[in-house]
């Protein structure tokens, strides 16, 4: 079949549940369970890799120096070592930078991040210390990562954050806020927690940016979401972002939203510039087996291994660093630090392996993937191309194994 790769296959054939330890557990205790997996043909998981060479590359239509930004932003940008704005950064900056409202139809890696935070920078420069923008996102991670972004465009420029995300003392989050920033990010839960205990106050906020909106409907954060947004003032700007529109996302930016312009560079590219095989094993031990050996290899030098439960990424990552392949995880039972060093060692490249959960990995700004291995399938196709769009991004090209069932 056109979609075999047993390139692995030979080692150790037979016994599956040979030596090593055994992973046949890993199901229980993995936490809660989605919906039902959606069946994805293992054709699906099969593509050669489209060079980059043929891809049309964006004609940015400004460049930074056009943006009527202080010159410390453009110091700042500079510094970022940014040099044109993306595709997302040169659509959306002129209308923020105007006050519309918008919809932002893009994923992570596409420079979303600053796209928002740019203008909004900007016009928040030069103002008195009180809460005036709300950032909320789907994941601590990501929130993080917002924040470090806005702590390095707003450098000199009087203008302050906090971020309040949970799994976290909230002692230190209650004293950047005592010293009223302009900035605040977070996550649904912890925000609307301390809004209702009055920390946090919305009567002068001006700008609301929801990013990875789909991810927080995904999540179950609307109800968080709405209470947050209807308390804050009607007269506003809203920024919008997310990879998808269903039925669902559009009745919320019809609520949320005024008479939005939409901005859309939602790419099918992702998956295009990854090669993408598949790998036959019996059962989970020789998955196991196959990955351990294949980890071996040193192409495989920064890899980024997707399980479907907590407790079986926990073991396959501890089985691959007692294995010699130094490897980390990260997942929900892990608390907030453990997570942000595990984050701190693959991106550093102190370990080659991160293994995680998708909701773990949702959002997270993950550099230089060599290699996305599903070493689970995913639960249905979108989450596939999220998770191979890890690799293969800015001018990489990437690669990307699915393990599947034997096929007849
Ligand atoms: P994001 O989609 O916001 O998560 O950004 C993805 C990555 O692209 C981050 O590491 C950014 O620092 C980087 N980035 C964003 N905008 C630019 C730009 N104009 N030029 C170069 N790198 C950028």
């Amino acid at each position: 079949m056109a979609y075999q790769q047993r390139r692995f296959g030979g080692s150790n054939a037979g016994g599956g549940s040979r030596g090593g330890s055994s992973f046949g557990g890993a199901r229980r205790g993995g936490g809660s369970r989605g919906p039902a997996k959606k069946y994805i043909h293992p054709s699906k998981f099969i593509n050669k890799a489209v060079a980059k060479a043929d891809e049309v590359v964006y004609e940015s239509k400004h460049k930074f120096a056009d943006f009527a930004f202080s010159a410390r932003l453009h110091e700042n940008i500079a510094k970022k070592g940014y040099i044109t704005p993306s595709a997302i950064q040169d659509q959306s900056i002129p209308s923020i930078l105007e006050g519309k409202d918008l919809i932002g139809l893009a994923n992570t890696g596409t420079g979303k991040t600053a796209a928002f935070l740019l203008p909004i920078v900007e016009r928040e420069t030069g103002t008195q210390t009180s809460p005036t923008v709300m950032i909320i996102a789907p994941t601590r991670e990501l929130a993080q990562q917002i924040d470090e972004q806005f702590r390095e465009f707003a450098a000199g420029l009087n203008l302050y954050s906090a971020l309040i995300v949970g799994g976290v003392s909230v002692d230190r989050q209650l004293r950047d806020l005592k010293r009223r920033p302009q900035f605040i990010i977070g996550t649904p839960g912890r925000l609307k927690d301390l809004i209702n205990r009055r920390y946090i106050p919305l009567d002068r906020m001006t700008t609301l940016v929801l990013d990875e909106a789909d991810r927080m409907l995904d999540m179950g954060f609307l109800p968080d979401i709405r209470d947050i947004v209807n308390g804050m003032p009607v007269e506003r700007q809203t920024l919008f972002f997310s990879a998808t529109i269903t039925p669902e996302i559009q009745a919320l930016v019809n609520t949320f939203l005024k008479d939005p312009v939409t901005v859309s560079v939602r790419t099918s590219e992702t998956s295009e510039h990854v090669e993408q095989t598949v790998i036959e094993a019996r059962d989970k031990n020789h998955k196991v087996e196959l990955l351990t050996e294949m980890l071996k290899g040193t192409d495989y030098e920064k890899v980024l291994v997707f399980g479907e439960t907590k407790f079986g990424v926990q073991r396959l990552s501890d089985h691959l660093d007692n294995s010699g392949i130094p490897s980390v995880a990260i997942h929900g039972n892990k608390n907030q630090s453990q997570r942000q060093r595990a984050l701190k060692q693959f991106k550093d490249e102190r370990v080659r392996v991160l293994v995680a959960t998708d909701v773990a990995a949702r959002g997270l700004d993950i550099p230089n993937v060599s290699h996305v291995i599903n070493f689970d399938t995913p639960q249905n196709y979108e989450d596939y191309v999220h998770r191979i769009g890890r690799t293969g991004r800015a001018g990489a090209s990437g690669k990307a194994h699915t393990f599947i069932d034997i096929q007849r």
